[in-house]
């Protein structure tokens, strides 16, 4: 599918034309024409699909065929909720790329710095404002800011608002807008939560998704090292200096955590910087911009922080600490492989990440495989996952144990040796500094491989066969269900494992 098909108008196809996109990304190609129709629409995008453009190209289509609405005051036409400061800058990015050569006025609205600049930009009225919910809120309250005009209002990454508490404050701020508008609700994942929250907020939507939820890009190629929790840093800077890493993203759990790994890099000669929620947004914009700009080689960063952070090819996401939130690894992981590009992510897992190991690998429905680091040999073991990443689970039969352990039975150690064959970073990974940036423009979406569906909810109207005869409980059939090997067996492909995926 080209651009040209979407119906967008010849100044914006102008503009993507420069940015040197080839086609639309899936995403791109199935909520467009929707938005430009004025529908309502939900979709279910990872990071890095190109979704902001998926609503950024068709709203500046929209606001700029359509005359703007005679009123006076502070109105805006279109508002972004984004739930970081660094997501709104982007998507801010985004509408002023996509928009130049329009008569679009856009402005970006968040916390932590002045409030009279923003005040002044929003003087005289604005096509497209976005905003992190609480300064929204606080401009309002000052009558920095109406609604009474607002055309259309879209919720960016509507999950981690969720995650992040902002539902009250959604809440106050759907209030305030007119009910007549049309509403774009993006999510990497369509939890309960997110379904609740968008039954009152949209009317008729059109759902559009462009992967299963949770599942990862496929595009990165992900693995873990079992590390002691004390020789982390050690490893991670190992794994850097010998492969040449360059634009590394590395997340940490804590604040404290990222700014001591900062300080113990540099201390070893890597540049690196931290960014995180108590740093100032004139700290955190500076560090994300010596990061794009090739001058620090390491940003180590919080799950907040990094969620808008958007560099072409970044090449390299290091998990030096599993988030606690399974989710959190699908939007770390996210940072990488973008719009197609490939990328690498590796995380190093202490024996007491285990269970956050597990609770990421069934939310993935794979598992990460494991390589291991020449010449390192971790303390403790890391146990294998349970590895049944099936989407739903038979409760354990109690009573017919002997007759389930008869059949069925599936070899998981011979998928677990393909799966990590191979996984040896040095070399593969290894990328040059100088060519770190190159490619710029060529993020060619390529996610044919994602599974693209698209309903309309509206029209939906599913019928459940008639079941006349319920199989009753003490019938269900168990023999399929897979048979982990024993202990023993586990240990002994473990370290075979070990000896063939290794690193460095
Ligand atoms: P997003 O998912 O919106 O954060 O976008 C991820 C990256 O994909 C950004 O760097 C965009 O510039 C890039 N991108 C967006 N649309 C396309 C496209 N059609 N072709 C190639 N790259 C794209």
């Amino acid at each position: 599918m080209k651009f040209t098909e979407l119906g967008l108008s010849d100044p914006i196809l102008d503009a993507i034309d420069l940015q040197g996109y080839d086609e639309p990304s899936p995403i791109q190609a199935k909520a467009i024409p929707h938005v430009i129709e004025g529908k309502d629409v939900m979709a279910a995008a990872q990071t890095g699909t190109g979704k902001t453009a998926g609503f950024t190209l068709p709203i500046l289509h929209r606001l700029s065929n359509t005359p703007k609405p005679s009123g006076k005051g502070n109105q805006a036409r279109a508002l972004v909720l984004t739930p970081t400061r660094e997501l709104a800058a982007q998507v801010a990015a985004s509408v002023e790329t996509y928009g130049q050569n329009l008569k679009i006025k856009s402005a970006v609205v968040f916390g932590g710095v002045k409030i009279n600049p923003q005040m002044q930009k929003l003087r005289g009225g604005i096509d497209v404002l976005i905003a992190t919910p609480g300064r929204l809120l606080d401009l309002h309250s000052q009558n920095a800011v109406q609604f009474d005009q607002l055309e259309v209002l879209v919720l960016d990454e509507a999950d981690r608002m969720l995650d992040m508490g902002f539902i009250h404050d959604i809440r106050r701020i759907i209030k305030l807008l007119p009910k007549k508008r049309q509403t774009l609700l993006f999510s990497a994942t369509f939890s309960n939560e997110i379904r609740e929250l968008a039954k009152s907020i949209v009317y008729k939507p059109v759902e559009v998704s462009v992967s299963p939820p949770n599942s990862t890009v496929d595009s990165v190629k992900q693995s873990l090292i079992a590390v002691e929790k004390s020789d982390k840093t050690r490893v991670l800077t190992r794994l850097i200096i010998e492969n040449d890493w360059f634009q590394v993203l590395v997340f940490s759990r804590t604040k404290h955590g990222a700014n001591r790994l900062a300080k113990q890099l540099i201390a070893k000669g890597v540049e690196a910087s931290a960014i995180h929620g108590n740093k100032s947004q004139g700290a955190r914009t500076k560090a994300l911009a010596e990061f794009k700009a090739g001058k620090v080689r390491v940003l180590v960063a919080t799950d907040i922080a990094a969620r808008g952070i958007d560099i072409d090819q970044l090449p390299f996401v290091v998990n030096f600490d599993l988030p606690q939130v399974a989710e959190d690894y699908v939007h770390r992981i996210g940072r990488t492989g973008r719009a197609g590009a490939s990328g690498e992510a590796i995380s190093l897992v202490g024996h007491d990440e285990f269970k956050l190991l597990t609770a990421i690998e069934r939310l993935i429905k794979k598992e990460v495989p494991r390589v291991h680091l020449e010449g390192y040999q971790p303390l403790n073991d890391l146990p294998l996952s349970k590895g049944d990443f099936r989407e739903t689970k038979p409760k354990k039969p109690h009573k017919k144990k002997q007759a389930s352990k008869q059949s069925g039975q599936i070899d998981r150690s011979n998928s677990r040796g393909q799966n990590s064959k191979n996984q040896n970073t040095k070399g593969q990974g290894s990328r040059n500094r100088n060519s770190s940036n190159q490619n710029k423009g060529d993020g060619s979406a390529k996610t044919k491989s994602q599974n693209e569906s698209v309903k309309d909810s509206s029209s939906e109207n599913r019928s459940r066969p008639n079941q006349k005869t319920k199989p009753s409980k003490s019938k269900k059939d168990y023999s399929s269900r897979p048979q982990r090997p024993g202990r023993n067996a586990r240990r002994v492909k473990q370290s075979e494992n070990r000896s063939k995926n290794t690193i460095g």
